[in-house]
């Protein structure tokens, strides 16, 4: 084991301990993983549309359209995903942890522990600062709840911040920390943006042992004085390579300077980048790095174009619907209004969807999710960025009405067709000259 057991504890300002990442203990899983996307990203087909100008994907004026040769988006013969078995250590009854807590873990349906669950518990048991690469889909969530809440109900007093970068990811922890704690008095909230901040603020008067957040509110209600960062023992910075993609990056660095010295600090993150790894080296105390390599599913998934003239994209889209190959269908478009205007007319054509982006409050898009999840509404229509962290299980398509801004949005995009070695198919419009 290369962990340090007696790792020093922080001192001073969090600037004047700096640790470089490379220097930090890293750790791989060796290649297992349950499926998923992670080595894909990086090593894959990256490529940045032609025109995009680095991909701003949330850029204000006319949105410049994306070129992609349409060969990237056909795979007629998608290789069938034989997951590589990954064998734990662990069992979640041999990790330590309280009898209820276990058994809670089983009624979930949580059997094995996922490779990150299986190497990350026991570092953050151990008190560890901890790098988890890992995205949606690998158990990451109750990878640092579990030993979190652990912890927290030896030490009543402790306090977890978790950072999220939208509302929806946000809820999910809340939701999956429920479930957890459900037989313990543990308390939580959530304070996020474009919803009201008063309940926050009153929430924000109990005790809770987690907060979890989106960066730019929680600043908010420190700067409000209304939530006292001087007290938590735990920062989780959940999808850390996504609020830094959002832009987030000086408010993570704010609200991180305003937490103790000797936090314990947990970074989860698909992927690192010279953002990331600054941010690590200044804010983590030497950290332990656990990665869960995840094979390039995108060969996996059968992918098709679908032509289209310039009139008729829209009655294209309808004739796909008309079997029932198309059970659960997320389409992406590129635009706020668009993604809302094409619900409407599937709506109108008898297609039952719902609508998910940035324009929507918070309770309507809860209201959405949820109608799409139960299987009320055949269609989710999405942005890249609302999209981002819901998991739904087993869609079967993906629709790229609009081009993504870049290949990397596209394998994000194409991801969501299923979990594990279940994977539906992905289909892309392309307009004919
Ligand atoms: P996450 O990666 O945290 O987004 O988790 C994705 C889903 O996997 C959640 O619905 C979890 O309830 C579920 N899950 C978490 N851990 C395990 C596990 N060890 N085995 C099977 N499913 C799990």
């Amino acid at each position: 084991m290369e962990s340090t057991k007696n790792r020093p504890r922080r001192s001073g300002s969090s600037s004047g301990q700096r640790r470089s990442f490379s220097n930090s203990n890293r750790r791989s899983s060796g290649g297992g993983s349950r499926g998923g996307t992670a080595g894909g990203y990086k090593g894959g087909n990256r490529r940045s549309a032609g025109g995009s100008g680095g991909g701003g994907r949330r850029g204000g004026g006319g949105r410049k359209m994306p070129t992609f040769d349409p060969s990237q988006f056909i795979n007629k013969n998608p290789v069938e995903i034989s997951e590589e078995v990954y064998v734990p250590k662990h069992k979640f009854s041999t990790f330590g942890l309280n009898g209820k807590l276990v058994k809670t873990i089983r009624d979930m349906g949580i059997e094995t522990p996922s490779p990150i669950q299986d190497q990350v518990i026991p570092e953050i048991l151990d008190g560890h600062d901890v790098i988890g690469l890992a995205e949606t889909g690998t158990g990451k969530t109750a990878a640092f709840l579990v030993p979190i809440i652990e912890k927290t109900l030896k030490e009543y007093d402790r306090q977890t911040l978790i950072l999220a970068p939208t509302r929806e990811l946000a809820i999910q922890i809340q939701d999956e920390l429920k479930k957890l704690t459900r037989d313990f008095k543990l308390y939580s909230t959530v304070c996020v943006g474009g919803t009201s901040i008063r309940p926050q603020i009153q929430s924000l008067r109990r005790q809770n042992h987690f907060v979890i957040a989106t960066p730019g509110r929680i600043l908010d209600l420190i700067n409000q004085r209304k939530y006292d960062p001087s007290q938590v023992t735990t920062v989780v910075l959940d999808e850390a390579d996504r609020m830094l993609d959002m832009g987030f990056i000086k408010d993570m660095r704010d609200i991180l300077s305003l937490t103790p010295d000797d936090r314990e600090t947990l970074f989860f993150s698909a992927t690192m980048n010279k953002e990331a790894e600054k941010m690590v080296n200044d804010f983590m105390n030497d950290p332990i790095t656990i990665s869960v390599k995840k094979k390039d599913v995108t060969n996996s998934i059968a992918q098709d174009v679908v032509p289209h003239g310039h009139h008729d994209k829209f009655e294209t889209l309808c004739k796909l619907f008309e079997g029932d190959e198309l059970k659960r269908v997320i389409i992406f478009g590129a635009m706020k209004h668009s993604v809302e205007k094409l619900s409407k007319e599937l709506v109108r054509h008898g297609i039952s969807a719902e609508s998910i982006h940035g324009n929507k409050t918070h309770p309507q898009r809860q209201r959405s999710l949820a109608k799409f999840k139960s299987g009320n509404a055949r269609v989710l229509v999405a942005t890249d960025v609302a999209a981002r962290g819901i998991h739904v299980d087993n869609v079967s398509h993906v629709i790229n009405y609009d081009l993504p801004n870049t290949f990397d949005d596209y394998v994000h995009r194409i991801g969501r067709t299923g979990r594990g070695t279940k994977r539906g198919k992905a289909l892309t419009f392309v307009a004919t000259k």
